[in-house]
């Protein structure tokens, strides 16, 4: 079931470790069915080598499994909590990725330096230190993150949602590049902050100007 879901999940999925976001097996990328409801999910601790569309895993928004022989992710649970308290998000990406998680190791938010950030609302805001795996995570996601695509995660790593797979995955490696730029910038001096006019015209233009009509 939902194949066209399982491929653009599987394929986000395989955009972590080409991205070099990942190590191991840490990561994972959900989308949700605008249909069904349904979420499929990237299966716990596989290989991203030996993945395949058929190893995702399909669950309800209650965390029964529809459709899979393997375990959902670890995370899964946190993903669904979103899902659940955000109907406009149909894409959930989480990653350790380097430069982000260096934010989260000083519980630091990502200040509006870049065009770039204004893609994801401006601010990349902080989430607390909160146990892994659970949906007490995915409370401080949705109480946290407003109307930004990203959020930093206290010494964990960083979040990204988005209106599919495809987006979440774009913010997760937007995000990563950001806080690396960030991190030199702040290493060389003080960067200069983008106001909030500018952030919003800049916002506009991604949503509604930059890309192809047909994508
Ligand atoms: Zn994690």
């Amino acid at each position: 079931m939902l194949e066209k879901l399982r491929q653009e999940v599987y394929e986000s999925n395989m955009i972590l470790p080409k991205a070099g976001l990942v190590v191991m097996t840490s990561g994972n990328v959900s989308g949700r069915d605008p249909e069904t409801g349904y979420v499929v999910i990237k299966p716990s601790g596989y290989k991203y080598e030996h993945l395949t569309p058929e190893h995702m895993v399909v669950v309800d928004l209650d965390g029964n499994v529809i459709e899979g022989n393997l375990k959902p992710s670890v995370d899964t649970e946190t993903h669904l909590y979103v899902y659940r308290h955000r109907p406009d998000v149909f894409g959930v990406c989480h990653t350790h990725s380097t430069y982000a998680s260096v934010f989260a190791a000083l519980g630091q938010p990502i200040p509006p330096y870049l065009t770039t950030s204004a893609m994801m609302g401006g601010e990349i805001p902080l989430g607390k230190f909160v146990p892994i795996g659970g949906k007490e995570i995915g409370k401080e996601i949705v109480d946290k993150i407003g109307d930004k695509l990203a959020i930093i995660m206290q010494n964990h790593g960083v979040f990204t949602i988005g209106n599919s797979a495809t987006q979440a995955i774009k913010m997760a490696v937007e995000v990563e590049e950001i806080a690396k730029i960030v991190h030199h910038a702040l290493l060389r001096g003080t960067p200069l902050l983008l106001d909030e006019n500018d952030i919003n015209a800049t916002k506009n233009l991604y949503e509604n100007i930059y890309g192809q009509d047909n994508n």
